[in-house]
């Protein structure tokens, strides 16, 4: 952004002060377009690291789940044609990994990335030079079976936030405080907005929803239906639909206030994977379930990969261990392979895809 045109937090204040306070929606889908489109956040040099950036098993293991999957439903008979599909890549490093897998296994999809950035579309071109690129998942193909990887997407699209006051239900906006931004109830009732109005709920209760990732949930989920394929959503979340604000921003690897400095921190919010599961059955597709992310890994042979990878490269077979116990660990409530589930869902005429068990169907038990 040019000096004329001021940082997106002068913009933000102009656009409060002019027309009142903007909800927390808004602020944080501005924030977050912003943040993305003026920077690489990921790595050490970043604000955070993803799964994919701390080990290539990753990205392998993906690839291998997509290849298994494509080379069971296709049987002996054609060399099965599909997408490549992922939302949100980064830096295209778990795709470039995991096509590596998938074109080993002598499949060769067409790749598609949905990204908003600019700037990441750079690095994800560098690393995937056949890459097509979408703006949204409309115009994805429409004559091909699907399989979708989405790592860390959800988390960063905007997050609506309701909150009861003593009047009712009300939208959490953002107004200022002099300079500062500060998070206040808005005036309009909201009560309509819920589904089943909860009236005993306490005075400061807050619900979130994520209009976008319902919409673009909903979209895929009625093109795999349709066209087959399917779907693994990565991320930190929780399984069973939860109340608090979830909204949380990183910089620098450090946890900071969301409503300090817009548009140069990490906004997100924690993933209802429940709503997700909801939306993708709800349009035709198989839930497979949800599952903690290191026993998926591990039941997609992560451990058997490390030990062949390190064996062949004796030199690094330090950081290949130390990249697979970071993605599974679960020692406690915030090692990764805890702290992340995976949904997988597909087509009803494909077979199940590999690594969920038939217990986790019903959306799982574990926290
Ligand atoms: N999947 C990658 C990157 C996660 S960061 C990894 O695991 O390393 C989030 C990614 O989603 C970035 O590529 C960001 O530019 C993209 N993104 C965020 N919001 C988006 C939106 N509304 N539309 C399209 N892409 C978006």
């Amino acid at each position: 952004m040019s000096a004329r045109e001021g940082t997106l937090a002068d913009l933000l204040r102009r656009l409060i002060r002019t027309s009142g306070p903007i909800s927390v929606a808004q602020y944080m889908a501005h924030a977050n377009a912003h943040y993305y489109a003026t920077r690489d956040p990921l790595g050490r040099a970043g604000d955070f690291i993803t799964a994919p950036e701390i080990s290539q098993l990753f990205g392998e293991m993906l690839g291998g789940w997509v290849a298994d999957l494509v080379l069971r439903t296709a049987g002996a008979t054609a060399i099965p044609r599909f997408a490549y599909v992922e939302l949100g890549p980064g830096r295209g490093t778990l795709a470039r990994d995991a096509l590596r897998v998938i074109r080993t296994a002598h499949l060769a999809p067409e790749v598609h990335f949905i990204e908003g950035s600019p700037q990441l579309r750079k690095l994800q071109t560098q690393a995937v030079p056949d890459a097509i690129f979408h703006d949204s998942t409309a115009t994805l193909p429409d004559n091909l079976p699907l399989l979708i990887i989405a790592n860390e997407f959800f988390d960063a699209l905007a997050v609506r936030q309701l909150v009861r006051t003593q009047d009712g239900w009300r939208e959490r906006m953002v107004a200022l405080e002099e300079e500062r931004f500060i998070p206040v109830e808005g005036e309009q009732p909201m009560d309509a907005a819920l589904a089943s109005v909860q009236t005993d709920a306490p005075v400061g209760t807050i619900i979130e929803t994520v209009p976008a990732a319902a919409a673009i949930m909903q979209d895929v989920a009625m093109a795999i239906a349709r066209q087959g394929g399917a779907m693994l959503t990565v991320d930190y979340g929780y399984v069973q639909t939860r109340i608090g604000s979830t909204l949380q921003a990183v910089r620098n690897h450090r946890m900071v206030d969301p409503f300090f400095d817009p548009g140069n921190a990490d906004l997100t919010a924690h993933v209802d994977f429940a709503s997700l599961a909801n939306v993708a059955q709800d349009a035709g597709c198989v839930l497979y379930g949800t599952v903690q992310q290191g026993v998926f890994l591990n039941r997609l042979g992560i451990k058997e990969r490390a030990h062949a990878l390190a064996a062949a490269n004796p030199g690094q077979a330090k950081s290949v261990f130390s990249g697979l116990e970071r993605l599974v660990d679960a020692r406690d409530r915030q090692g990764m392979g805890r702290l992340f589930k995976v949904l997988g869902f597909g087509s009803p005429q494909w077979p199940p895809g590999a690594g969920f068990s038939p217990e986790e169907n019903a959306g799982g038990t574990f926290a």
